[in-house]
């Protein structure tokens, strides 16, 4: 079998498709991955050790984890980043835009590329081949394209990251984003021939390395309709 990435025959890995540092707070007490649904009709998932499947070689494997350690540092302490919280908006800047970003690439395209019925609905058409090209280059792209909002999920006080969802395409503001929920944060992935342009540029991760989070509560997510409401209001929100 050759690898996703590189093309190359080789002896594949069994690779996560969400990184396994973002699996970490999710196993239960017989390490079982909790994963739950939000579509009603479909009972929660219980996968063993993660979702993984034989997708990348080793030196592919290699390549990601250097952009997964760096979102790792960024999402549990160990990077400098500077924070400022206004309300329910947290700015963040000094991020690395090319690692951060190449992050997010490799898990929306690991899951447009995955066999996994739970990624069956991350459907990127050429976008796919769009991104391997990028992730094989290591090649973070414009920033007007594939960028990311990100929601902070609280949960009464605390941070919410014990769930995970099946990844679903949402349309926001008119463009198509597939939405992943992982690691306690909402992930709304743009996928567009397009550039994002004002307002939404605004929140995603510009290529000096700022972004703005929404925090909401991970018990509204069900409601899209306030989620793209809350897009619009982020959208206007004053630049950073
Ligand atoms: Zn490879």
């Amino acid at each position: 079998m050759p690898c996703a990435l590189c093309l190359q025959e080789a002896e594949l890995r069994r690779s996560h498709v969400i990184p396994e540092f973002l699996y970490e707070t999710l196993y239960d007490e017989k390490h079982r991955l909790q994963v739950l649904s939000i579509i009603p009709e479909q009972a929660n998932w219980r996968e063993q050790k993660g979702l993984r499947e034989r997708l990348l070689c080793d030196a592919c494997e290699q390549k990601l984890s250097v952009w997964e350690r760096y979102a790792s540092l960024v999402l549990k302490g160990g990077v400098s980043l500077t924070v400022r919280q206004e309300g329910n908006i947290v700015h963040i800047s000094d991020l690395d835009y090319r690692q951060f970003k190449l992050f997010q690439l490799s898990v929306l395209w690991r899951a447009g590329v995955s066999s996994l019925q739970f990624f069956e609905n991350v459907q990127l058409g050429k976008h796919a081949e769009a991104l391997r090209q990028l992730l094989l280059a290591g090649d973070p792209g414009s920033p007007e394209r594939y960028g990311c909002f990100m929601f902070g999920l609280k949960h009464e006080a605390g941070v919410f990251t014990g769930l995970i969802m099946q990844p679903g395409k949402v349309r926001l503001s008119g463009h198509i984003a597939y939405r992943f929920v992982f690691g306690g944060f909402l992930w709304a992935m743009f996928v567009s021939s397009h550039d994002l342009g004002a307002p939404l540029n605004q929140c995603t991760l510009s290529a000096a390395g700022n972004m703005a989070i929404l925090l909401r509560n991970a018990t509204d997510m069900e409601n899209l309709v306030s989620f793209s409401a809350e897009l619009d209001q982020m959208g206007r929100a004053p630049s950073r």
